[in-house]
């Protein structure tokens, strides 16, 4: 590209960063991954792959939040406790008893949920078993959902392991 295509892909790409960063709560996810990846096929285009690189790693950061969003609130609401399980419902007097569903007389706090219901035991002995392939023998909500306690290597397996259990019991929607 010729200087004069330089200048433009440069004004090009101020024009853009300032709106998206203006109005970047209106635009959705979608519209900023194409953006960024444009950016930097235009970057690559003209020959300049260090600035394509970093526009490619934008979009690649966006896509991997978008994909987690839904469990990050999750994970965050558990971690602060304040989820829809019955028991927390049963507080805000939501719901008429603070059982869980499937136990008789159980109170379904998170770790009813997470470490004790039969209803989800298939689950949880899968989960259990890939963390002992990490070399992880701590059951328990620290170790779920913060990887307390973990070298930091290993925790972004652990929350993801967790997040799979979270996702295969179906009650996401309950969760937060
Ligand atoms: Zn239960």
């Amino acid at each position: 590209m010729d200087g004069y295509g330089t200048v433009r892909l440069r004004a090009y790409e101020s024009m853009i960063r300032m709106t998206l960063s203006s109005l970047c709560l209106q635009y959705s996810v979608d519209y900023k991954l194409e953006t960024y990846l444009k950016i930097a096929r235009l970057y690559l285009e003209d020959d300049d792959p260090v600035q394509g690189e970093a526009y490619i790693n934008r979009a690649s950061i966006l896509q991997i939040r978008k994909k987690s969003r839904i469990l990050d609130v999750t994970l965050t609401c558990l971690r602060l406790r304040h989820t829809t399980l019955t028991v927390h419902l049963h507080r805000l007097r939501l719901s008429p008893d603070p059982h869980c569903p499937w136990c008789m007389n159980i109170p379904e706090t998170i770790e009813h949920f997470l470490l004790q219901c039969p209803r989800f035991h298939s689950h949880r002995v899968m989960l259990h078993s890939e963390l002992l392939a990490l070399n992880v023998t701590t059951f328990d909500l620290p170790t779920l959902l913060a990887a307390a306690g973990v070298s930091p290597s290993r925790q972004h397996a652990i929350i993801r392991l967790t997040c799979a259990f979270l996702r295969k019991t179906g009650q996401l929607p309950r969760l937060w």
